[in-house]
C-alpha cells in the first residue's frame, strides 16, 4: 500500500507545494528515499530521470534546511539543462518555505552567478566545471554545507568528471549527509560511493517479474513543448472509439482534458480531487460512450472499474514499470485487441529503456504522423462518415439539394459541405511538428589542453560538418582529450571528424586516460 505524502513526515509548507504541483502520492523512489533521507542516512539510489528522484532527495533536504541560513545544500549535476531543471523543481518545492535554489553552470555569465551567490541561496545546483571555477575564485563557500547530492552520477563519470567531483567533495565539510543517484550501479559508481558515502542505505525501485499483456505497444518520441499537438496527431490518425489517457499529476490531467476540449476533442478528467459523486458521473458517461477520451491520473485510475478500452495512452511516461504494466493492462482484456501508446521526451528515453528491461519486451518506436498523412486520414474518415450516412433517409433535404446542384458546380458543393463537416469536429493543427531534440551521446575527442584546443575551435569544426551549435551539449576539455555531447545519430560523424586513428565513440567502459600525447595544434 502506497503511503501518502502526509505520512512521510514532511513540513506542511512542503505538502502544500507538492499539492499545488498536483502530485497525488509519492512515486516508489520517493516513498523509499524520503524517510531514509529524513533519518539522516547517506543514500545510494538507483533511479533515472522520470522516476521523481528530484523530489526524492529535494523534499527531505528542504525539510531540514534553515531558511535564510546561507548555503546548506549542493547538488552536482552533469549538464546545464539538468541543473536548471533541478533548481527550478527545488525552488518550486521550497516556495512556501521561501527557500531558493540557484543553478550555476558553464555558458552563463559568471559575474551574474557571482552576484546571485552573494544573495546566499540555501541550495546551489551546479555542473562540476563551473562549481570548481567558483570554488577557485572564492565566490562559493561550502563551509556550512550539510547536504551534498550527486545527481546522475553515471553520466558525470561517463563525461570524465570524476576528478572534478573528487576535488569539489574534498572541499565539503566531513560532517554532512551525502546522496548519490545513478541509473546504473556499475563498478565505477560503487567506487565513487565507497569514496564519498558513509554507510549508505541503498534505495532502488523493486525489480519485478512482470509480464506486460500481449497487446501492441508503441512509443513516439515527442518534443516536450509540443506534447498536446503530438497527441492530437496520433488521435486523428488512430481515431480510437475510446481511450484512457494517463497523466502524471491531477493538475496535468485537468489541463490536458481542457486543452483537448479546446481543440474539439471530447475529453474529461478524473482525479483524486473529484468527489465520489463527480467521479461516478464521469465514469457513467464514459462507459455510455458520451465522450471519447478519459484523462486520468494514476491514483484516480487505480480504483476505476473500466473493463475495456481499445487504447491506453501514456501522455506522461509512467514513473515505474509497475505503473506501466497496470496502466496498459486496461486494454487488451479478455483476448480483445488493444493498443498502448507512450509519449516520450528525449530526456525520458532512458526511463523507457528501463521499463523495457523490466517487462522484458521491446516497445516499438513509431514516427509521429506528418501533417499530410493526418489530413489524408481525416479525409478518409470523413468520407466514410458521409457514405454511411447515405443509408439514412434524407427526404426533406432532397429538393434543396437539387436546387443547389442546378446553380453550383457539384464538386464545389460537396467539397464545401465536407469542409464544414470537418470543421465541426476536431481542429487540425496546421503546422508541421518539430523533431524532438535528439538524445545526446558523449564523444571522446583525442585532443585536449596540451593541444591548445579551445571550445570555440571545436564548435566551429562541428558546425562545419553540419552539427548545429544548439544541438551541442556540454564540452569538457581535459589535459589530453575532450568530451563533447552531440546528438546520438551524429556521434560517429563527430568522432570521425577528429579521427587520428584514436577518435572513437566513448562508451561506458572507457576511462579517461592520463597518457600524454605528443601532438599539438591539430588532428593532422
Ligand atoms: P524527475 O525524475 O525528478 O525528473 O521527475 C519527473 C517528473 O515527475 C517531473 O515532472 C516531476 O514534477 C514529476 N513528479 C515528481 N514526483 C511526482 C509525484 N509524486 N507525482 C506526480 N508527478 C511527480
Amino acid at each position: 500500500m502506497t503511503r501518502s505524502f502526509e505520512e512521510l513526515g514532511l513540513k506542511p509548507e512542503l505538502l502544500r507545494a507538492v499539492n499545488d504541483l498536483g502530485f497525488e502520492s509519492p512515486t516508489p523512489i520517493q516513498e523509499k528515499a524520503i524517510p531514509v533521507a529524513l533519518s539522516g542516512c547517506d543514500i545510494l539510489g538507483q533511479a533515472q530521470t522520470g522516476t521523481g528522484k528530484t523530489a526524492a532527495f529535494g523534499l527531505p533536504i528542504l525539510n531540514k534546511i534553515v531558511p535564510r541560513g546561507g548555503l546548506q545544500a549542493l547538488i552536482i549535476c552533469p549538464t546545464r539543462e539538468l541543473a536548471v531543471q533541478v533548481a527550478m523543481d527545488l525552488t518550486n518545492f521550497g516556495r512556501y518555505l521561501r527557500i531558493r535554489a540557484l543553478p550555476v553552470y558553464g555558458g552563463q555569465s559568471i559575474n551574474l552567478q557571482i552576484r546571485a551567490l552573494y544573495n546566499r541561496p540555501e541550495l546551489v545546483v551546479g555542473t562540476p566545471g563551473r562549481l570548481l571555477d567558483h570554488l577557485q575564485r572564492g565566490t562559493l563557500s561550502l563551509e556550512h554545507l550539510r547536504f551534498v547530492v550527486l545527481d546522475e552520477a553515471d553520466e558525470m563519470l561517463d563525461m570524465g568528471f570524476r576528478e572534478d567531483i573528487d576535488s569539489i567533495l574534498s572541499r565539503c565539510p566531513g560532517e554532512r549527509q551525502t546522496m548519490l543517484f545513478s541509473a546504473t550501479m556499475a563498478p565505477p559508481i560503487a567506487d565513487l560511493a565507497r569514496s564519498f558515502l558513509n554507510e549508505p542505505e541503498e534505495v532502488a525501485i523493486r525489480r519485478l517479474e512482470v509480464t506486460a499483456p500481449l497487446i501492441e505497444q508503441r512509443y513516439y518520441e515527442v518534443n516536450p513543448n509540443q506534447k498536446v499537438e503530438s497527441l492530437c496527431r496520433i488521435l486523428d490518425v488512430e481515431n480510437p472509439a475510446s481511450a484512457l489517457v494517463f497523466c502524471r499529476t491531477k493538475r496535468g490531467a485537468d489541463d490536458l482534458a481542457e486543452n483537448l476540449r479546446v481543440r474539439g476533442y471530447e475529453a474529461e478528467a478524473i482525479h483524486g480531487d473529484l468527489s465520489q459523486r463527480e467521479r461516478d458521473s464521469v465514469m457513467t458517461r464514459f462507459r455510455a460512450g458520451s465522450f471519447e477520451l478519459l484523462v486520468a491520473s494514476d491514483v484516480a485510475a487505480r480504483g476505476l472499474d473500466i473493463s475495456h478500452v481499445s487504447y491506453v495512452i501514456n501522455y506522461d511516461i509512467p514513473q515505474d514499470p509497475d505503473s506501466y504494466v497496470n496502466r496498459i493492462g486496461r486494454t487488451g482484456r479478455a483476448g480483445r485487441e488493444g493498443t498502448a501508446i507512450t509519449l516520450v521526451t528525449p530526456r525520458e528515453v532512458r526511463q523507457l529503456r528501463f521499463i523495457e528491461r523490466m517487462i522484458n519486451k521491446r516497445i516499438r518506436r513509431c514516427a509521429l504522423p506528418t501533417l499530410s498523412e493526418t489530413i489524408e486520414r481525416r479525409q478518409q474518415q470523413l468520407a466514410r462518415r458521409v457514405v454511411s450516412a447515405l443509408e439514412e433517409p434524407s427526404g426533406e433535404y432532397r429538393s434543396l439539394a437539387a436546387e443547389l446542384l442546378e446553380e453550383h458546380d457539384s464538386t464545389d458543393l460537396v467539397a464545401t459541405l465536407l469542409r464544414s463537416l470537418d470543421q465541426e469536429g476536431r481542429n487540425l493543427e496546421r503546422t508541421e511538428l518539430q523533431e524532438a531534440r535528439p538524445e545526446r551521446l558523449t564523444v571522446r575527442v583525442p585532443l585536449g589542453r596540451v593541444d591548445g584546443v579551445q571550445v570555440r575551435d571545436l564548435l566551429h569544426r562541428l558546425e562545419a560538418v553540419g552539427i548545429a551549435r544548439r544541438d551541442i551539449g556540454n564540452i569538457k576539455i581535459l589535459e589530453d582529450h575532450t568530451y563533447v555531447e552531440v546528438p546520438a545519430e551524429l556521434a560517429d560523424q563527430a568522432a570521425g571528424l577528429f579521427k587520428t586513428g584514436r577518435g572513437r565513440r566513448h562508451n561506458r567502459t572507457d576511462k579517461p586516460s592520463n597518457r600524454r600525447r605528443p601532438i599539438r595544434g591539430g588532428t593532422k
